[in-house]
């Protein structure tokens, strides 16, 4: 929820009230240039005591709510049966309106089971965009990812409401094109995380959903920021301001054979699952569930965070939750743009992403301009980003670099976490560093691992630029902060 304040200026306004809170260290400059070269120069390597906000993601980083964590303590450990999952099957029945549910122990397993269970070689999977684990699972079945984005979802400074919309008529032509047969399923993911955590509208699907069911091909959501995709369909497609989120979600689900989410994410716990309405598909991935994670009533994860998912789905139907990362996010981009900083537009779902070829035009892709800013930006701030560019993406076949669509450090804003003055704080580190952004240079890998290469990848920067950085930081700053 935004507030107008009597001067005139609107703020998101924190629709909760802090109860639990964890210490956080800001560690001096100096300190943050030997944490971030002991990390080989990749912010996943970081150790939080080394971190002042963690931003790196929104990935079971959180705040649940007191009924989320009261409910953990009713937990029924069993293995079989226990009625924590039927309270987690009850609640994705009352929201989503599935039948089944299949509980994982978090979003990548589902991708898991359901490439397992649906994709051979030589098929193709179409999709708005690609998530990285998503892709991954795929091409280990011998199936290719289509992305089928519009023309609008690569303009980093764009004002379509929709950059998450697929193509429809670029639909129509890969199933003409390979046959309906070699089209195991078609995936939607809301608020695609990759290009800006951008929504898709209603309409967008249900065009989808047609295309796909002409040729009896399911239609897959992966909803795991489904939430947020309601929200902001309610903020922006006509039709939706006076619908609720759950009547929206409900829509939403209409058009769905096949829905799985992380739970870390929209729903503030840890874990994911699968859920779907037919008999057929149920039958094809159940069996695999005990293979790889565990008896179908428990999935691999704690009860515990069986329970919290159960109430954190029924939670992502209130308007103030499912609005609480989206309006802070809006905040700190339109925060951001104010002080001349290229965040990417318009303000997504999970996070402030910052388009690095605008920041930093001076290295080339092949220099990681993205990892370079993330990692950057923890040297003039403490502030934890993700790179989500070509250092995300994994090098062909032959070995070479595949540059990345999109150049982006992804500051995300876990849900009820962050306040006020810490989303200012990292708004003024980043327009500092954007003053100063001719010091940053490239990166060069020193480390590369076979597969998700950004995960455990070790870098270095050209030139020893991050020394150089730390000392105009301290001219302006002292050695304290
Ligand atoms: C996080 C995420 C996943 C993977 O989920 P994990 O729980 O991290 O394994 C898949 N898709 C999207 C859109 C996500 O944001």
């Amino acid at each position: 929820m935004y507030v107008r304040l009597s001067d005139g200026r609107e703020i998101p306004m924190e629709m909760h009230k802090v109860r639990i809170v964890q210490k956080t260290n800001l560690p001096p400059a100096a300190q943050r240039l030997a944490a971030m070269e002991g990390a080989g120069y990749n912010t996943f390597l970081l150790r939080t005591r080394d971190v002042f906000l963690d931003m790196l993601t929104d990935s079971g980083t959180n705040a649940m709510s007191d009924n989320q964590l009261g409910a953990m303590m009713v937990a029924d450990d069993a293995y079989a049966g226990s009625e924590s999952f039927y309270r987690l099957q009850d609640a994705v029945k009352e929201v989503l309106g599935f039948e089944h549910t299949l509980p994982v122990h978090q979003g990548r397993a589902a991708e898991n089971l359901l490439s397992k269970a649906f994709v051979k070689p030589g098929d193709v999977v179409p999709m708005n965009y690609h998530f990285t684990t998503t892709k991954a699972h795929i091409d280990l079945n011998g199936g290719q990812v289509l992305e089928l984005y519009t023309d609008e979802a690569m303009k980093t400074d764009g004002t379509h409401p929709f950059r998450g919309n697929m193509d429809v008529q670029k639909l129509k032509e890969t199933i003409a094109e390979y046959g309906a047969e070699h089209v195991p399923f078609v995936r939607m993911e809301a608020t695609t995380n990759l290009i800006g955590g951008q929504p898709f509208s209603m309409a967008n699907l249900r065009e989808v959903k047609a295309v796909a069911a002409t040729h009896g091909i399911p239609l897959v959501f992966d909803g795991s920021l489904i939430s947020e995709n309601a929200f902001l369909i309610r903020q922006r497609e006509a039709g939706y301001a006076d619908k609720s989120i759950g009547e929206i979600m409900a829509e939403l689900m209409s058009c769905v054979d096949i829905f799985y989410m992380s739970g870390r994410k929209s729903a503030a716990a840890r874990g994911g699952l699968i859920a779907t309405s037919s008999e057929e598909y149920y039958g094809r991935i159940l069996p695999w569930l005990p293979v790889y994670e565990g008896f179908a009533t428990y999935g691999g994860m704690s009860t515990k965070e069986v329970e919290a998912m159960a109430v954190g789905i029924r939670e992502m139907t209130d308007l103030d939750t499912a609005g609480s990362g989206v309006e802070f996010v809006r905040y700190f981009v339109e925060r951001l743009v104010a002080r001349g900083v290229p965040a990417v537009t318009p303000p997504g779902g999970l996070a402030a992403h910052v388009d690095a070829m605008r920041f930093l035009p001076h290295i080339p892709q092949e220099e990681y301009p993205a990892g370079a800013l993330a990692t950057s930006i923890y040297l003039a701030s403490g502030v934890r980003s993700m790179e989500r560019g070509t250092v995300s993406t994994d090098p062909d076949e032959s070995g070479k670099d595949v540059l990345a669509d999109l150049e982006l450090a992804r500051l995300a804003v876990p849900r009820r976490v962050y306040t006020m003055s810490q989303i200012e704080y990292a708004v003024d580190r980043l327009a500092w560093l954007y003053a100063h952004r001719h010091l940053v240079k490239g990166l060069k890998f020193a480390h590369q691992p076979p597969v998700l290469r950004f995960f455990f990848g070790r870098l270095a920067p050209l030139e020893d630029w991050g020394r150089e950085l730390v000392r105009a930081f301290e001219a302006d700053f002292g050695t304290e902060c």
